[in-house]
């Protein structure tokens, strides 16, 4: 493996140093808007964006909404009856619906047992299966317990058990009936939240009778738009994130629980609607010399559910796969180890001229492109996979490193590095720019071949 293989644009760093200054001050990608719509997308209001989940859906409309309000096209599914498209491509998933009636939770100790009322005393967070137990001694993890802490404390049990204030986001979040997908690692042990005060001290065991979850398709949505290009609009440049993250999770004491997934990836999704907006801005205003391909900007759905729905976009696709000429998933931009200069990394950057074409592109906007250890290992962890997998070429584009708040609490907007973030996704418009541009498609090269085949 080449473990450099970007020294070939050192030069067009030091070529194109003096247009930094320039390009920067004109620039209508700003960090005012990122902080704007990045500060949404993960803020505790959407409560972490799990697949599915009330916050998914409102991220999934204020995305629509932004590309619509930027003036650019639907190119979702048609809806069931329709012929145009909308901003939504429906795909759905095996999930369960987790039912509390004719389910039963009693706690107390030895013969004096209170039955507690489903929905007031206790909720049910998640269950794989029907579950009894008798006099199973009733373990709640430590208030305010690291969520690790409290996994490993629980760990090898049959039945979770935390006690939730009544005003906490996961208290709030289990009301009524809740959607999950199903999850093989999940199709055992069930969490029971029981509401903060309901158990009154040591030594009480419960009770617990837990009726089979309900089958269902759950469904979910990726949002899709097009700018059209110019003498190459039949051909498309994808620009994408995820939008989802991994919700909320099951926390005792008052901590919020709320994985909000700022960097992971709601950095990647507010570069994708910032950089729709600027295309479309440039095209309105004929700023710009019109681009020749199309861009298809998008927002993935179930990343964190293992890919699925960048592979249900690319096993039913609304543009032709062969038509498109690259994939440019962004992961994770704003939360570097040191912020100057800017950098970016891309996965699996030997596979393909992918790098080589990107590399004069960032450095035009004075972001440098790196090596990045884990890079080769992440080129199959993000949704360029599923579209690599079937020859389209698709790398992942990332400005940060896997910190220590990634996929915690503690990756929240205010950590985000914005002036980092700026700079990276302006380069990242040169990218697309580029790929956009240029006569000739990015290819595969041999060694990327071989390793498609072998992921297919
Ligand atoms: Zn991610």
């Amino acid at each position: 493996m080449n473990r450099n293989p970007f020294r070939a644009g050192a030069f067009a760093a030091l070529l194109l140093a003096p247009a930094v200054a320039q390009s920067e001050a004109a620039s209508d990608i700003t960090e005012a808007r990122i902080r704007e719509v990045l500060g949404f997308l993960a803020s505790d209001e959407l409560g972490g964006r799990d697949s599915p989940s009330p916050g998914q859906e409102r991220a999934a409309h204020f995305l629509a909404d932004g590309f619509a309000k930027a003036g650019l096209r639907p190119k979702g599914s048609a809806k069931p009856g329709e012929t145009e498209p909308s901003f939504f491509h429906d795909y759905a998933l095996p999930g369960l619906e987790l039912v509390t009636k004719g389910a039963r939770v009693a706690l107390g100790r030895g013969d004096s047992r209170r039955e507690l009322a489903a929905g007031e005393d206790w909720r049910l967070w998640d269950n794989g299966r029907v579950f009894t137990a008798t006099d199973e001694p009733l373990v709640l993890a430590a208030p305010d317990a690291d969520p690790r802490a409290a996994r490993r404390a629980m760990a090898g049990r049959n039945l979770r058990v935390f006690a939730v204030a009544a005003d906490s986001p996961v208290w709030l979040a289990a009301a009524g009936t809740r959607r999950v997908l199903s999850r093989r690692a999940q199709g055992g042990a069930p969490v029971i939240l029981l509401r903060e005060g309901v158990a009154s001290g040591e030594g009480e065991t419960l009770d617990v009778t837990l009726p089979a979850p309900e089958a269902i398709d759950v469904p979910l949505k990726n949002v899709v738009a097009v700018l059209p290009g110019s003498d190459l609009a039949g051909e498309f440049v994808v620009v994408c994130a995820h939008y989802d993250h991994i919700g909320i999770a099951p926390r005792a004491g008052a901590a919020d629980g709320i994985n909000n997934g700022a960097d992971d990836d709601a950095t990647g999704t507010t570069a994708v609607l910032v950089l729709a907006e600027h295309f479309a801005r440039d095209q309105e205003h004929g700023a710009a010399k019109p681009l020749r391909r199309s861009l298809l900007f998008a927002c993935w759905s179930a990343e964190e559910k293992g890919l699925r729905g960048s592979r249900a976009f690319a096993d039913d696709p609304t543009v032709p796969l062969a038509s498109v000429a690259a994939v440019v998933n962004l992961e994770m931009l704003g939360r570097p180890e040191r912020e100057a200069p800017p950098f970016a990394w891309i996965t699996g950057a030997e596979y393909s001229d992918f790098a080589a074409i990107a590399e004069p592109a960032l450095a035009s906007r004075g972001v440098v492109l790196e090596p990045f250890e884990m890079a080769t290992q992440l080129f199959g962890a993000s949704d360029n996979l599923p579209f690599a997998q079937k020859g389209v070429v698709a790398h992942s584009i990332s400005a940060g490193t896997l910190h220590r708040d990634y996929h915690q609490p503690g990756d929240e907007p205010s950590r985000i590095a914005y002036a980092h973030m700026t700079s990276v996704v302006r380069g990242i418009a040169a990218v697309i720019e580029a790929f956009a541009n240029r006569d000739a498609k990015p290819e595969w090269n041999d060694e990327g071949r071989r390793v498609i085949e072998r992921r297919r």
